[in-house]
């Protein structure tokens, strides 16, 4: 691509993650590579079984070390969120992707298990041409500031509040 942008997805409703999925999956129709890394999970996700399907266009690794988002031992989950990020700068760096995404990021962030600056030197080391999407409920305003675009989902309404549990093939 000539001009890649930074985009952000956050804010508490649903589709953060839906919709960085949606874009990897147009991209990759439309001939363009993607790495789609995903923090704090470590389960085998809808997304990934498609991302499969699709063959080498869409490389997607998992950075968490728990379940789906929670994670029993949070100082592990750290670690291996720190190495994610390498793994992260590496793709961003190699020239292999059009597009790197990166899931909850902003909540690996929120939660102290990332170092804000780390990510904002990731945004600014982001070569023109890569777009770098991050996406979790979340971002922080140095975040926010130095994104090209930023979308916030809101919640109106949420079927998690009467008790419906997250649904493979829906939430995950
Ligand atoms: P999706 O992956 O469906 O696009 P998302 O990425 O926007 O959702 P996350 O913040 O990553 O949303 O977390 C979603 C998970 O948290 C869901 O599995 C859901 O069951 C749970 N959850 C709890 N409260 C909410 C809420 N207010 N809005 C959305 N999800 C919620
Ligand atoms: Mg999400």
């Amino acid at each position: 691509m000539d001009q890649g942008k930074v985009q952000v997805y956050t804010g508490n409703g649903k589709g953060k993650t839906t919709a960085a999925v949606g874009l990897a999956v147009r991209a990759a129709g439309a001939g363009l590579r993607v790495y789609f890394g995903q923090f704090m999970k470590n389960n085998e996700t809808g997304e990934l079984a498609a991302f499969r399907a699709l063959g080498d266009r869409i490389e997607a690794e998992q950075y968490g070390t728990g379940g789906e988002i929670a994670a029993p031992d949070p100082q592990a989950d750290a670690l291996s969120a720190r190495a994610g990020l390498e793994r992260a700068r590496e793709a961003l760096l190699s020239g292999r992707y059009d597009i790197v995404v990166l899931d909850e990021a902003n909540v690996a962030d929120a939660l102290g298990y990332l170092d804000t600056g780390s990510l904002l030197e990731l945004i600014r080391e982001r070569p023109a041409g890569v777009e770098l999407v991050l996406t979790g409920r979340g971002a922080g305003g140095d975040i926010r500031a130095a994104a090209d675009l930023v979308t916030e989902m809101r919640e109106v309404k949420h079927y998690f509040r009467d008790g419906v549990p997250a649904r493979r093939g829906i939430e995950f």
